[in-house]
C-alpha cells in the first residue's frame, strides 16, 4: 500500500492532542528532526537514501492506555507509524519512509516484575534499568547490546541482535527473550502475547509487526566481572584465544577480537596498545582470573587490567567499534559477517583469507559469542578502509567473502530481509498480516527491496560524529548529528 491510496485525516494531530495534551505531541520541524536520525549514517548508502525521511508529528505517550490511544488514533486516520525507542539502531529501522507518524516509547517505562530467570518490564524501560532491577536480586540479563544505557527494551529486540552476555548465553534467538505482548494496529487494538519460540517472529523486524507494550527477558545468575585487554603480536593467536576463551570454563561476558591497528583507533587505549598491536577485549568473571591468565599465556598473549579513566569496557565493541573507526577515519564504512560457525579450524582459515586478501582495508573485528545449540560461533563487524569507490568495493568485498563460506549481514540496507539476520520469514508475515492488516505499520522495511527502490549512493561528505561517549546522553542525542 502506498500513501496516495491510503484514505488520510488531517485531523489526526488534533485526535492526538486531545487525547495526549499538547506536551505530549510534538510539531516543531526543528524539535521532529532529532527523531528523523538514527545511527545509519554508518552507512553512506543508507545515509543518502534516509535523508528525505520527514513526519507530520511526533507522538509521546507516558502510560500503556496513552500508547493504545495513539495507536488506535493512527489506525483509524490511515496514517503510517514508526516506533520508535533510543534511535540507537544502525540501520534505520525507527526512520519512516512514509510521512505520518513516529511514537516515541521511552515515557512508557518500568520495571514491571523481577522473578527468578526472567524479568518483565515496558517497552520503554531502558535495558540499564532492567539490568540494575536484576542485578539487585543476584542476577543479571543474559544479553543486552553494547548500548544498554540508553537503549529501550523492545528497541532492542525489535533492532537489535545480541551483544554483552552473547559469549555465555548466545543471541537473541538463544532463548532469550521469553515472552512479548503487543497490540495489532487496528480501530480497537487487541493485545497479543507471544510465548517461547513464538517470539522469533518479532526478533529483528524493525517494529513492522505490532506495537510492543511488554517483553520477558531471561535472567542468569549474577557475575562479578573484571575487564581486561589483551594483546597478541599475531593475530590468527588473538582469533585462537577468543575462540578457545569462549569454549572454556572461565565464565566470559564478552570476548571482542580486534585486528590491528582498530586498538590504536580506541583514543583513551592507544597509547598502550600502539598501531600492531591486534587486542581482545575480555569482560569475565573475577573468580576465573587465573584460568584467563593461563589461556592468555599459552596463545602468547599479554593481559593488562583496563586503564583508570577510560571509558567503560563496553563501550567499544560490536557497533561501538564503528564510532571509533568513523571517527578515525570520517570517509570509512563496515560491514557485518558471521564466520563459521563450530569449527575452529575453518574460522582461522577463513580469518587468514580475510587478511591475505584486503590487508588494511577489511580491518578483522569479531565478536565470539556461544552459538545457538552451545558451540561457538563468530560475528564479524569490520571497519571498511579507504575505499574511494564505496558501492563498487562491497560488491567485490561480498562476493569475496561469500566465496570462502563467510555469510554476509548487510547493514547497507533498511529492509529485514535483506540484513539477512531473520532467515525464514514465513511466520514474520502471516503474523503482519494479523496484528497490522492495514500496513500502517513501519511500511517499507519487511517485505520490500532496498536495494531494486532506493539504492543510490553519496560521499559520506564532512562528518560531524558524535563522541562514543555521548550516546551515553540520556536523550539519546548521540544519534544526532
Ligand atoms: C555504538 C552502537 C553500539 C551498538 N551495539 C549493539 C549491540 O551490542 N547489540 C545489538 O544488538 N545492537 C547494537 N546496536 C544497535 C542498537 O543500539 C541496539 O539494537 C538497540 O537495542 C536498539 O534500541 P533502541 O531503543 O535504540 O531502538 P530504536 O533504534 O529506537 O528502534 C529499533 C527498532 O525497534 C522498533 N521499536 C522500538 N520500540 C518499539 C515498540 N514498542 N513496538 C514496536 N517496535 C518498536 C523501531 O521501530 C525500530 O525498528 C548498537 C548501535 C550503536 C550505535
Amino acid at each position: 500500500m502506498t500513501l496516495s491510496t491510503r484514505p488520510r485525516s488531517a485531523s489526526f494531530v488534533d485526535a492526538l492532542v486531545d487525547a495526549l495534551g499538547e506536551s505530549r505531541v510534538v510539531e516543531d520541524r526543528a524539535k521532529i528532526g532529532r527523531y528523523l536520525r538514527d545511527f545509519s549514517w554508518y552507512s553512506p548508502i543508507l545515509e543518502s537514501a534516509l535523508a528525505d525521511t520527514t513526519v507530520t508529528a511526533v507522538a509521546k505517550p507516558d502510560s500503556l492506555e496513552a500508547l493504545r490511544e495513539t495507536v488506535a488514533i493512527a489506525a483509524r486516520n490511515r496514517v503510517p507509524l514508526t516506533m520508535r525507542g533510543a534511535g540507537t539502531g544502525n540501520y534505520g529501522q525507527s526512520l519512516p519512509l512514509e510521512d505520518g507518524l513516529v511514537v516515541d516509547v521511552k515515557g512508557v517505562a518500568g520495571v514491571l516484575d523481577v522473578s527468578e530467570g526472567r524479568i518483565a518490564v515496558l517497552p520503554g524501560t531502558t535495558l540499564k534499568a532492567a539490568e540494575e532491577a536484576a542485578r539487585q536480586t543476584g542476577q543479571e540479563l543474559a544479553v543486552m547490546p553494547s548500548t544498554y544505557r540508553v537503549a529501550t527494551a523492545s528497541g532492542f529486540i525489535c533492532g537489535g541482535s545480541g551483544g554483552i552476555g552473547a559469549s555465555a548465553h548466545g543471541d537473541l534467538w538463544s532463548g532469550n527473550v521469553l515472552a512479548v505482548e503487543l497490540l495489532t494496529v487496528t480501530d480497537a487494538p487487541e493485545p497479543v502475547r507471544l510465548e517461547g519460540d513464538q517470539v522469533n517472529a518479532v526478533l529483528h523486524t524493525y517494529g513492522t509487526i505490532g506495537v510492543i507494550t511488554r517483553v520477558e527477558l531471561r535472567l542468569v545468575p549474577r557475575h562479578e566481572y573484571t575487564a581486561s585487554f589483551v594483546t597478541f603480536g599475531d593475530f590468527a593467536d588473538a582469533c585462537a584465544f577468543g575462540w578457545d576463551l569462549v569454549d572454556s570454563a572461565v565464565h566470559t561476558r564478552l570476548a571482542s577480537v580486534q585486528q590491528a591497528p582498530i586498538g590504536g583507533m580506541f583514543t583513551p587505549l592507544a597509547e598502550l596498545v600502539g598501531d600492531t598491536g591486534h587486542v581482545v577485549l575480555v569482560w569475565s568473571d573475577v573468580e576465573d582470573d587465573a584460568a584467563l591468565d593461563e589461556l592468555v599465556a599459552r596463545h602468547r598473549g599479554t593481559r593488562a587490567s583496563w586503564p583508570d579513566g577510560a571509558p567503560h569496557i563496553t563501550q567499544f565493541p560490536y557497533s561501538h567499534t564503528i564510532l571509533w573507526s568513523r571517527r578515525a577515519d570520517p570517509s570509512s564504512s563496515w560491514l557485518q559477517c558471521e564466520y563459521a560457525a563450530d569449527d575452529r579450524g575453518r574460522f582461522l582459515d577463513q580469518v587468514a583469507a580475510l587478511t591475505e586478501r584486503f590487508p588494511g582495508v577489511f580491518l578483522q573485528h569479531v565478536e565470539i559469542n556461544k552459538s545457538r545449540d552451545g558451540g561457538v560461533r563468530c560475528m564479524g563487524i569490520p571497519p571498511l578502509m579507504g575505499l574511494p569507490d564505496h558501492a563498487g568495493a562491497l560488491d567485490e568485498l561480498i562476493a569475496f567473502c561469500t566465496g570462502i563460506g563467510v555469510v554476509v549481514l548487510n547493514p547497507h540496507s533498511y529492509v529485514v530481509e535483506e540484513g539477512g539476520f531473520v532467515g525464514d520469514v514465513a511466520e514474520t508475515l502471516a503474523l503482519k498480516e494479523r496484528c497490522d492488516p492495514l500496513g500502517i505499520l513501519n511500511p517499507g522495511k519487511l517485505g520490500a527491496s532496498f536495494f531494486a527502490a532506493r539504492r543510490s549512493v553519496s560521499d559520506a561528505g564532512d562528518l560531524d560524529l558524535r563522541s562514543p561517549e555521548q550516546l551515553d546522553d540520556p536523550d539519546g542525542a548521540g544519534a544526532q548529528r
